[in-house]
């Protein structure tokens, strides 16, 4: 794969070419490693890598990971980010999304157990469904409907984090988990659904703000910075136990819109749709294992990440 040895650590990035999987592997980059993206592009794109091309620590593999992985040379981690994330997305693509949890999750780590390297899986705060505790921390088991259309993601990421767990109990591999929540920046897709990109850039051609159900459902948005900062100390660490990473400043989604129409000075205003079935009511991470475990709390203030995040949409849609 790499064409010279190197004393260089060599991680392998399953959806590497997605919104987190490219930062991830530019903060991997700049740590130090050599990176080896692997993706098929389901709902990722070239662009996101586009950079990194010429970097000689810096190799890319189109291929599906829910079909068996060959990386040939020396691996020292595995970061499986690979998965559709977006409810559209996963809503559009079903099956793909309940392999890759399930078969995908299986590949990445019989990679990592074939070649001795830690394991990192990329889960979610979906884990906990519609929540019944609130905020949610990471003892909390969750309240999942798992033949709704949402479940093929929950119970695939679900899944993902049974079969990490037996691999590290079973095998004795060095795994770990993070339960990732609402996380938002630059190289999101601008159409891919999320609530993020979609009233962003509704805001930047003035069309009226989408709001599901009444707007009084929560969310916690972490800017992604924050979020690679978190997930590279627990990658570093010696912890094997679930850990959730996000921002505890919590909204609701109707406070979302109206910032978002104030700081662009958009004037569409905001129109009113139908709930997604399931989607939940309220979401917060308990951040006090990640604080207490890896020292980690975010930084980024929801003003700061948001306006760098409108900018680089600004230059996208050249608006
Ligand atoms: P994304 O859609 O931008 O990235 C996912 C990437 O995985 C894409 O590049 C896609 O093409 C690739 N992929 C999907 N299936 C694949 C397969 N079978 N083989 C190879 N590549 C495949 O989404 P994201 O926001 O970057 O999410 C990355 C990971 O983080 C996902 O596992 C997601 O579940 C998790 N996560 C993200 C958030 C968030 O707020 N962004 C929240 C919770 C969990
Ligand atoms: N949402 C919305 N309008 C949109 C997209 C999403 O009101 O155009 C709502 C959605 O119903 C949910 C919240 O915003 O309550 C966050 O949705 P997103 O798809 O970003 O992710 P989720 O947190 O549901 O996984």
């Amino acid at each position: 794969m790499f064409a010279s040895k190197s004393s260089k650590k060599t991680a392998v990035v399953t959806g590497g070419a997605g919104f987190l999987g490219s930062h991830l592997c530019d903060r991997l980059l700049t740590e130090g490693f050599r990176v080896i993206a692997i993706d098929n592009f389901i709902t990722g794109s070239p662009d996101n890598v586009a950079h990194l091309a010429g970097n000689p620590d810096f190799r890319f593999i189109r291929h599906n990971v829910s079909e068996f992985i060959f990386v040939p040379g020396e691996v020292d981690f595995v970061f499986h980010f690979a998965s559709p994330a977006s409810p559209i997305d996963y809503l559009e693509h079903p099956i793909p999304t309940l392999k890759v949890g399930a078969l995908g999750t299986h590949n990445s780590l019989g990679l990592a157990k074939d070649k001795a390297a830690k394991f990192l899986l990329a889960s979610t705060s979906e884990c906990y469904g519609d929540p019944l505790v609130h905020p949610q921390n990471e003892d909390y088991w969750g309240n999942v409907n798992p033949i709704g259309p949402r479940g093929v993601y929950d119970e695939a990421k679900r899944f993902a984090e049974a079969m990490t767990m037996a691999y590290h109990r079973f095998h004795a591999m060095d795994t770990k988990i993070v339960r990732i929540f609402n996380t938002y920046g630059p190289r999101m897709r601008l159409r891919d659904g999320r609530v993020v990109p979609s009233f962003i850039s509704q805001a930047l051609n003035n069309e009226p703000l989408t709001v599901f159900g009444d707007g009084s459902q929560t969310r916690s948005f972490c800017f992604v910075s924050d979020l690679i900062e978190g997930i590279f100390r627990l990658a570093m660490s010696d912890h094997h136990g679930p850990i959730n990473i996000g921002n505890p400043v919590e909204m609701t989604i109707k406070q979302f819109a109206e910032k978002i129409l104030e700081i662009t000075g958009a004037k569409g205003g905001i129109t009113y749709k139908e709930l997604p079935i399931d989607d939940p009511k309220v979401r917060q991470p308990d951040i006090t294992r990640a604080s207490t475990l890896l020292g980690w709390e975010p930084r980024v203030d929801f003003d700061k990440g948001i306006r760098i995040t409108i900018d680089y949409f600004r230059t996208k849609l050249g608006a």
